[in-house]
């Protein structure tokens, strides 16, 4: 049965949606799904061409995921259906033979080729040849395989040792890369290969670097050549990994990460890297702050800027610029009550518990958004070599 709430004659039937498979932190099994708008908007290179009404989601080839399909105008009752028009590139690993679709709405697709089209995944009423209700875009990648290094930096003065900084590394990088997992990009930490590294370095004030804008980047230069040093590589030549300085703080305490890419390092005449701060970082919430954080700076890495290149002084203020991990702030005050037209921010959680910015990392390219296609901007980084 569909739902018909008729008003100035007119209604849009929206019989189910599609929608990331739970709310919460970042897990690698389920992707954030680009649902901004049916269209897909401007062509992107290195997608194929699409006539799909729907949502788009990356997949890391051969890795199930779990979706789900959430019931809008239609009855709890009504037999539902996962088919998709490529089977050769995209599995429906669950319901087996594609329905129907158990009352949770989740259903596992796994991409297994990351070659042309994915086809369209669709829901079907009845059965799997019934009519199509809604459908969603997947586009299957593959793996690029980012390292990523660890620095606990140890800020000392002529006078004061300092403190070495210490957060949960590995749970961090889990959810890091869970994140970017759905753009086919895997920052992998390998101990074994690539340790944590406990840097000392001696600067002006103790576990504290300058702001870039305090001293014109000196203190932060000076941490970033640290890894190159270390290797006893020339200025000017390049350590293939993400380099990720730990600090106590820097001297603006607002701070809390910087992301310096190459391009950036060029200017500056320094070496790229990643920095985050290690103060307060004491609880599960702050844990995945501090992970989105080190994503959001990643971005960067890989050439995004903030969404609609707007920044902390000037965000946007849609839910979906807040959803996207490039959204430019850490920290908002909770939604004041009661709430107004004119509140900022309108809603605490959106979708990924009450954090003030989510992860998703953009596939859609909408006409009138200055930043988007995100994940094809970043892979076309990895892929001429833009990131170290
Ligand atoms: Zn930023």
């Amino acid at each position: 049965m569909i739902t018909f709430n008729v008003k100035d004659d007119k209604q849009i039937i929206v019989p189910v949606r599609f929608a990331r498979a739970r709310n919460g932190f970042s897990i690698r099994d389920d992707p954030d799904i680009d649902d901004r708008g049916f269209a897909r908007g401007r062509d992107v290179s290195g997608l194929s061409t699409t006539d799909a009404r729907g949502p788009m989601v990356g997949l890391m080839v051969n890795h199930t995921v779990h979706l789900r399909v959430i019931r809008e105008d239609i009855d709890d009752s009504a037999p539902l259906y996962i088919t998709c028009t490529e089977p050769t590139v995209i599995e429906v690993v669950e319901p087996t033979g594609g329905g129907p679709l158990p009352n949770t709405g989740i259903f596992r697709i796994k991409g297994t080729t990351a070659r042309g089209s994915a086809g369209k995944i669709q829901v079907r009423l009845g059965s799997s040849t019934g009519p199509v209700l809604g459908e969603l875009e997947p586009h299957v990648f593959n793996r690029y395989t980012l390292p990523i290094t660890p620095h606990r930096v140890r800020i000392d003065t002529a006078t004061a040792t300092g403190t070495r900084p210490d957060i949960p590394i590995e749970r961090i990088l889990r959810r890091v890369r869970a994140i970017w997992w759905p753009c086919g990009i895997d920052i992998r930490f390998d101990p074994t290969t690539r340790p944590t590294v406990d840097d000392n370095i001696r600067l002006s004030t103790v576990d504290t670097v300058r702001d870039p804008d305090a001293d014109n980047w000196a203190e932060v230069k000076r941490v970033l050549g640290l890894q190159r040093q270390r290797l006893g590589l020339p200025a000017g030549t390049n350590d293939q990994s993400i380099n990720w300085y730990i600090i106590n703080r820097f001297s603006d305490p607002t701070t809390v990460g910087l992301g310096i890419r190459r391009q950036l390092a060029n200017t500056l005449s320094c070496d790229p890297g990643i920095f985050t701060t290690s103060n307060g970082v004491n609880n599960d919430r702050e844990i995945e702050r501090v992970a989105r954080t080190v994503a959001h700076e990643i971005g960067h890495f890989l050439t995004l800027e903030h969404v609609q290149n707007r920044h902390a002084d000037n965000p946007v203020e849609d839910t979906y610029g807040r959803r996207q991990l490039m959204f430019p702030i850490s920290w908002l005050p909770t939604s004041p009550s009661p709430r107004t037209l004119t509140t900022t921010p309108r809603i605490d959680d959106v979708g990924y518990g009450n954090e003030v910015r989510g992860c998703l990392l953009t596939l859609k390219n909408h006409p009138k958004h200055a930043t988007d296609k995100e994940t094809t901007s970043a892979r076309t980084a990895v892929r001429r070599g833009r990131w170290y």
